[in-house]
């Protein structure tokens, strides 16, 4: 069995975090990984219930993710973390928690908030903007941007399968993926 490993999307709402470790998953199953999604807004409807988004309850909920990112690595799963986590310093702990059992890879979705709020695919924005919704990341709310990810992705140049192309192209460059065997 394939070692585990954290791969840990990074970026504003709507950057297409998800969308890119949806195309993701499947091409590592296919070759051979287990693998598992905990998605920011998923784990928040049920590990995370009840934060908010305070800078204290951000950070709860990143390092709860990376806590169990860390355990399921630790039993050889491919990991797709898609959180925004906005904070260097928390994505930092999470690194940490999932380097005591394997690799962890930041890949950074370089979405600008400008995009993000012409895609407004979930309507945020908009609402962000209007003041309707408060501490909104990238518009009333921090992002830090990573400082030295492993990969940076631009999705205002690419499609999100060649993002996912990218990604799957850095897991086998540093071993964590076998490279496709020609059938
Ligand atoms: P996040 O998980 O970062 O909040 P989502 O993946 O839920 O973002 O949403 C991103 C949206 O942007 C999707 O509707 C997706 O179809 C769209 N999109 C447009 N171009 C791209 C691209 N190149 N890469 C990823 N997503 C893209």
């Amino acid at each position: 069995m394939p070692d585990g490993f954290t791969l840990w999307f990074t970026g504003l709402s709507g950057a297409g975090k998800t969308t890119i470790a949806e195309i993701v998953g499947p091409e590592l199953e296919r070759r051979g990984h287990l693998v598992e999604y905990l998605d920011g807004d998923v784990v928040r409807t049920h590990l995370s219930k009840g934060l908010g988004f305070s800078k204290e309850d951000r950070d709860t909920n990143i390092e709860r993710i990376g806590w169990v990112a860390s355990r399921l690595t630790r039993h050889g799963a491919a990991v797709l973390v898609s959180a925004i986590s906005p904070y260097e310093e928390t994505r930092q702990k999470a690194r940490e928690l999932v380097e005591e059992n394997g690799d962890f890879v930041e890949a950074f979705v370089a979405t600008s908030v400008e995009e993000c709020a012409r895609r407004d695919v979930k309507g945020l924005y908009e609402k962000a903007f209007s003041g309707e919704i408060k501490e909104f990341t990238g518009v009333s709310d921090p992002y830090e941007e990573p400082s030295d990810p492993e990969l940076r992705l631009d999705t205002e140049e690419q499609a999100p399968e060649e993002s996912a192309q990218i990604v799957v192209g850095k897991l086998e460059e540093l071993g964590l993926v076998r490279s496709e065997v020609p059938a």
